[in-house]
């Protein structure tokens, strides 16, 4: 059996640190904002490049502070893409706001800018970009088109920490870059957990107190907040973890290089890298029009394969009535032919090598 994910080999390889971590934190039974937290925040900061790191207890909660940081509510839209995890518009949901769905770059699955702007007018607000599957957005093209239109750049890094831009990671060029901890991201704890990046002193001091009920000083309430704190434990294993993410980004970039090669002359289409940035393959996602074939091939094999995502978010029924009118070819024929291969930083190279043979067989 190959699984999607493995994260028992990993934690069996830092258990001894990682079980440190976790036990020192049930001595000081101090469970919430601790010195771990603190420690992790720091390290976070020194290691994306960013002027604020505020941890929070999940990536959904990440893009839903940040937006209400960003004071965006009823009546404004936000630009972002359909082919995501739902979070990404839920979270504009939470405040009120209207996702605005566009198409994708049918090589990259990322956002595509000229769609962007396209969908630009006088309510919108905020771009919303989603690293897909850990490949950078167009940054660059993006932060123009918020500068000239005044708009707030919140990044969805969920499937992206540790990915740069021009040396830049991301989630430090927009206003706010929004990080998930669930457990098989790039960097994940074992349970849920979340960050959100500023350069703003401002932004930084209004997200520790939103995710903190409200609260700058115990028992002194100044807004209406949220519960969203990463526990220390979580903390103590990602303090342990984040030493290891380049390592881990690494190992997943030469899998995805292996898999390519592996899969060079068959009728797949591999995944894309425009270049521009540093992919980190939170996922190994590609084109088949024989996408049934080649999933049973799999399964038979006992080999995990995933769908990311079957269904676009503008058809989803939570996203109702109000989509009917919203048609994105590339992102529903991408919907039609995307599979998803195991990946993961110990990954071995007999597995690829199994999994790209059983692809052949059922293309043949
Ligand atoms: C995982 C994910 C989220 C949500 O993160 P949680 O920590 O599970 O709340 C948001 N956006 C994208 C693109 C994701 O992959």
């Amino acid at each position: 059996m190959i699984p999607m994910v493995d994260l028992k080999t990993q934690y069996h390889q830092l258990k001894d640190e990682i079980d440190a971590g976790i036990a020192q934190v049930l001595e000081n039974t101090q469970f919430i904002l601790g010195p771990n937290v603190q420690s992790l925040e720091q390290a976070l900061a020194d290691y994306l490049g960013t002027p604020h790191a505020i941890t929070c207890a999940s990536g959904t909660d990440a893009l839903h502070l940040a937006l209400a940081a960003a004071g965006i509510g009823e009546g404004d839209e936000v630009i972002t893409t359909a082919f995501t995890f739902i979070a990404t518009a839920e979270a504009i949901r939470y405040v009120g706001a209207v996702p605005v769905f566009v198409d994708i770059d049918p090589r990259t699955f990322n956002i595509d800018v000229a769609q962007v702007e396209a969908a630009i007018n006088e309510r919108t607000r905020a771009i919303m970009p989603v690293h897909l599957f850990g490949q950078p957005a167009d940054l660059p093209r993006l932060q123009a088109l918020c500068k000239a239109h005044d708009l707030i750049l919140v990044e969805d890094c969920a499937q992206s920490f540790g990915a740069t831009v021009n040396g830049a990671q991301t989630g430090t060029t927009g206003a706010f870059g929004c990080f998930s901890f669930f457990p098989s991201k790039n960097l994940g704890c074992y349970g849920d957990g979340g960050l959100i990046t500023t350069g703003s002193d401002a932004h930084a001091d209004q997200l520790r107190t939103l995710r903190n009920h409200g609260s700058r000083v115990r028992y002194h309430h100044d807004i209406i907040g949220y519960n969203s704190r990463l526990d220390e434990i979580q903390a103590a294993i990602l303090r342990v973890k984040l030493k290891h993410i380049d390592r881990f980004n690494q190992a997943r970039r030469r899998a995805a290089h292996r898999y390519n090669a592996l899969l060079a002359d068959t009728p797949v289409t591999t995944p894309f890298e425009d270049g521009l940035g540093m992919h980190v393959f939170h996922q190994y996602t590609l084109l088949t029009d024989r996408r049934d074939a080649v999933m049973q091939a799999l399964q038979q094999a006992g080999i995990a394969c995933a769908v990311y995502y079957p269904i676009p978010l503008h058809r989803q029924k939570a996203f109702g009535d109000g989509c009917a009118h919203v048609h994105l070819p590339v992102t529903e024929s991408v919907t039609e032919r995307c599979l998803s291969l195991p990946i993961y930083p110990e990954i071995r190279d007999e597995d690829l090598v199994r999994i790209t043979a059983i692809i052949r067989g059922a293309l043949d």
